[in-house]
């Protein structure tokens, strides 16, 4: 597989979402409870989406998304245009909230990222960053033994599915020009966590680690000629993160995964320090975690500076790249503040614009 291009050091990205006004959230709910079309719901977030958009430019990123705000949530979205899912059966870990379940043959209906990455193209001339669920995320959230093996006997079967619709999608996205393209995995991270796996009744983690190694693999063969990246933290709802503790168990494993470029939480203290960099692995991109959202505190450009060069004693400048821990509302119910998101993101960016100074590369 070819080399995936690098973005220019210190280059600022979003992870994905951004809080979604009320009335984004009451068009979002409305579609999914058939009370208006999705194509009445698309005209109504075509006014809303670019105000997310200029909302990023004002705050100086280098990589912009439409701020997800045409999604219910990041992994939901995989749902709304394919078809084999029984909507809400799955009881979600947190903030009461339900997640689909795959209970037919999955079959693909209409894009999933492609028209609103379309929008987003036309609607900046800064970079565009689209995210896509991986197929191990989806598995776990979305197959469940009593409901689903009429469909898919196993788990790892219902993955392999999602992988070739996955694909086609990531394509698609290259094609129409988006610049990057972000794996969303957070599972992953959660793993680590020995209470999560406990609660999930999972003993062997290598055995989990290999296996999201080699379904978001499969999900990226042929994307070798753009940029990649895949997103990991501890999830979080209403200011609470799903799972604690640091990557130490897993991060040696993202050498194995064929993307550039790795967005990680670190700012959250349920990381528990930066020390696990110190097996970050050579060759890849670190996408920095320097905001947390779950802390209304707004950051200032000093604290992103600080919490750059911390990590900088691991990873060279022209490895780092800087983005929040995590998208300020991967779903839509997620109750966050849109201006507090903007504050954040433009200390984040002066942050940046400091570090390209000092370091050399800007
Ligand atoms: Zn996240």
């Amino acid at each position: 597989m070819p080399l995936n291009p690098r973005p220019e050091p210190f280059s600022t990205f979003v992870v994905g979402s951004l809080p979604r006004p009320q009335w984004v959230r009451d068009v979002i709910m409305d579609r999914k409870g058939g009370q208006i079309s999705y194509e009445a719901a698309d005209r109504e977030l075509d006014s809303a989406v670019p105000s997310a958009i200029r909302l990023q430019e004002r705050a100086g990123l280098d990589y912009l998304s439409d701020g997800e705000w045409r999604r219910e949530s990041y992994v939901k979205v995989f749902t709304e245009h394919v078809s084999g899912f029984e909507l809400d059966r799955m009881a979600q870990r947190i903030g009461n909230l339900a997640d689909p379940v795959v209970t037919d043959k999955i079959e693909q209906t209409g894009d999933i990222a492609v028209d609103a990455a379309g929008f987003l193209r036309r609607e900046t001339d800064r970079k565009t960053i689209v995210a896509v669920p991986s197929p191990y995320i989806l598995g776990w959230r979305m197959w469940r033994e009593d409901l689903s093996s009429g469909a898919y006997p196993t788990r790892e079967e219902f993955m392999e599915a999602c992988i070739p619709i996955l694909r086609a999608e990531i394509a698609k996205l290259a094609a129409i020009g988006i610049d990057h393209i972000q794996i969303d995995e957070p599972w992953l991270l959660e793993m680590a966590d020995p209470n999560h796996r406990e609660r999930l009744g999972v003993d062997d983690l290598a055995y989990e680690i290999d296996l999201c190694v080699r379904t978001v693999n499969a999900a990226l063969e042929g994307s070798g000629g753009i940029e990649t990246s895949m997103h990991l933290c501890h999830g979080h709802f209403d200011r609470i993160r799903a799972t604690e503790g640091g990557y130490e168990p897993i991060i040696e494993a993202l050498g194995d995964i064929n993307v550039g470029r790795f967005a990680m939480e670190f700012a959250a203290p349920q990381s528990h320090g930066i020390e696990s960099l110190s097996l970050f692995p050579s060759g890849k991109v670190l996408g920095l975690g320097v905001i947390d959202h779950c802390d209304s505190v707004v950051e200032t450009p000093d604290v992103v500076v600080e919490r750059a060069e911390a990590a900088l004693k691991y990873v060279d400048a022209k490895n780092m790249t800087i983005n929040p821990d995590c998208g300020f509302s991967p779903g839509a119910q997620n109750p966050m503040d849109l201006d507090e998101a903007y504050v954040k993101l433009t200390a984040m960016c002066e942050g940046a614009a400091i570090l390209r100074e000092r370091h050399g590369t800007g």
